[in-house]
C-alpha cells in the first residue's frame, strides 16, 4: 500500500512570498495529474501544507525566511490546477497542516499511514532540498519505502535540487523516477 504526499504546493511557495518560481510553475501539470491518478486508484493522498502565524517569535523559520503560508491567507492556498482538483475531491484528500519542514514533524501522518497498512510514501512538491528532503529523511528513519517523482519536485536552488535527488537515491534508498505523465 502506498500514499502520495503532496508537499507545500501553495501560492506562496510557487510564485508568492517565498517562491521557487519557474521550476515550480513548470511541474504544476504533473503534480496535478499525479494527484488525480492516485485519487483514481483509491490511494491515500495527503496535502501536507506549511502553516505559520504572522511574526511568531517562537518559530525558527521567522528568522530564516520571509513570512509565508500564514494562516488564512491566499498565499497558503494550493496553486493553480491543484487547487481546483482539491476543491473537487475534498472527500478523497487528507489536508494536513504542518509547522515544520518534515510532513512527519508534529503531525499525525505516521499514524494515518500505519493504521492503513501503508509502507510506501511517494513524494511530490516543493522544495526538493528542504521540505521534500526532510520528509524523505523522516520516512527513511521510520522504515517507509520512498519514491520521489523527479519531474514533480522543484527548488529555487538548482544545485540543492540535484544534490537532494542524489541523496534520495544514494543515501535513502529511494526510487527516483519520472512520472511518465508529461
Ligand atoms: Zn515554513
Amino acid at each position: 500500500m502506498k500514499a502520495l504526499i503532496v508537499i507545500d504546493f501553495t501560492n506562496d511557495f510557487v510564485n508568492g512570498s517565498l517562491p521557487v518560481g519557474e521550476p515550480a510553475v513548470e511541474i504544476e501539470p504533473v503534480v496535478t495529474k499525479l494527484t488525480e491518478e492516485y485519487i483514481r486508484q483509491g490511494d491515500l493522498v495527503v496535502m501536507a501544507v506549511d502553516i505559520h502565524e504572522a511574526n511568531d517569535p517562537y518559530h525558527p523559520e521567522t528568522k530564516l525566511f520571509p513570512p509565508h503560508n500564514i494562516r488564512g491567507t491566499e498565499g497558503r492556498e494550493l496553486f493553480g490546477s491543484l487547487g481546483q482538483l482539491y476543491e473537487n475531491h475534498k472527500q478523497q484528500i487528507y489536508w494536513m497542516d504542518k509547522t515544520r519542514y518534515s510532513a512527519f514533524a508534529g503531525t499525525d501522518l505516521e499514524i494515518k499511514l500505519r493504521e492503513r497498512g501503508i509502507s510506501e510514501v511517494h513524494l511530490v512538491g516543493v522544495c526538493t532540498d528542504i521540505c521534500v528532503l526532510h520528509t524523505a529523511v523522516d520516512a527513511y528513519n521510520k522504515g517507509f519505502k520512498i519514491t520521489v517523482f523527479e519531474d514533480a519536485v522543484a527548488s529555487f536552488n538548482e544545485a540543492g535540487h540535484n544534490w537532494a535527488l542524489g541523496h534520495f537515491r544514494g543515501s535513502l534508498g529511494a526510487e527516483v523516477k519520472r512520472s511518465d505523465l508529461t
